[in-house]
């Protein structure tokens, strides 16, 4: 049976902290608190009502260690430098499970993740969802059996005010391009297809990306030969996706000791 966890939810009135405390409503879990931006229009609006769901009794709070004052687990789907601090101001409190949705984090943002994560246990992933962690596992798979003779481009579609790109989960598909590779992103990655003399090199992998209206998510790895082309796709019809993967997160590292651990840990898909 999964334990009842005391939730704090950064960012409680954007577009997934809503849906984080719908989901962990809907679990039976405990909202305990949530931050919102010291300037947010929602810091008197109970969490319940921002979540469109029953009165929850307590409001966004402006810091870090009142919305943590009594949780165990802490979600976080913010910005990059809110998340980190957000870590830095729960070190003396009673958290120990860290939920990571944030994504454009820096390489030295990722080494200060790692330093926490001898502190909590964090379950970070650029996406949350089943469906994702699956095209994940497919692309590894594809780009290892195609071999290098087969060109792999990445296009992501997002809504108007993402502020990242490539998309935390378009990195995460070439991850796993570049391990079925056997080898890691940076060494493959290809500088963007633009301007007058962008010829596509043999063997990178590319990135293309659209932000327009209130697209959820939708992802597609291209790999191509003279002949053939394969499309692996994915779209994300609901938010509610995301949350429902964080919540799983959640609870699954509630068990686990200090670590950084990611969506395919969860998933047993390691
Ligand atoms: P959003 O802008 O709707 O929400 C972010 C919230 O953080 C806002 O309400 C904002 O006011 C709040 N915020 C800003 N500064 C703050 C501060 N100092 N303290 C507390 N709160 C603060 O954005 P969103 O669409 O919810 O996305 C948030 C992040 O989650 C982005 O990085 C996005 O890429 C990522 N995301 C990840 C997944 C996933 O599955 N991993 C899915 C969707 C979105």
């Amino acid at each position: 049976m999964t334990n009842r966890l005391s939730i704090a939810v950064a960012g409680a009135a954007g577009r997934m902290g809503r849906q984080i405390i719908g989901a962990a409503a809907s679990r039976n879990h405990q909202i305990t608190g949530g931050t919102e931006a010291p300037d947010s229009p929602y810091l008197n609006e109970d969490l319940g009502v921002l979540a469109g769901i029953q009165l929850l009794g307590s409001t966004p709070s402006g810091t870090i260690s009142a919305a943590a004052a009594t949780a165990d687990t802490w979600i976080d789907f913010t910005l990059p430098t809110v998340t980190l601090a957000a870590l830095d101001g729960l070190t003396s409190s009673s958290v120990k499970t860290v939920v990571i949705g944030t994504t454009g984090f820096s390489s030295q943002d990722e080494e200060a993740l790692a330093r926490h994560a001898e502190r909590f246990a964090i379950v970070k992933a650029g996406n949350f969802s089943l469906g994702v962690a699956l095209l994940s596992a497919l692309t590894q798979i594809a780009a290892e059996k195609l071999g290098d003779g087969w060109d792999i481009d990445i296009f992501e579609a997002h809504h108007r005010n993402k502020i990242d790109a490539p998309s935390g989960t378009a990195l995460m598909l070439g991850d796993a391009a570049a391990e079925g590779r056997g080898s890691a992103l940076e060494a493959l990655q290809s500088p963007p297809y633009y301007g007058p003399d962008a010829k596509r090199e043999a063997g990178k992998i590319g990135f293309a990306s659209s932000r327009t209206g209130d697209v959820i998510g939708e992802h597609e790895v291209r790999f191509g030969s003279d002949t053939e082309l394969i499309k692996l796709s994915h779209m994300a019809l609901n938010r509610r996706i995301f949350a429902e993967g964080a919540i799983k997160a959640a609870e699954w590292a509630s068990d686990q000791p200090p670590g950084h651990y990611g969506i395919n840990d969860v998933l047993g898909l390691s």
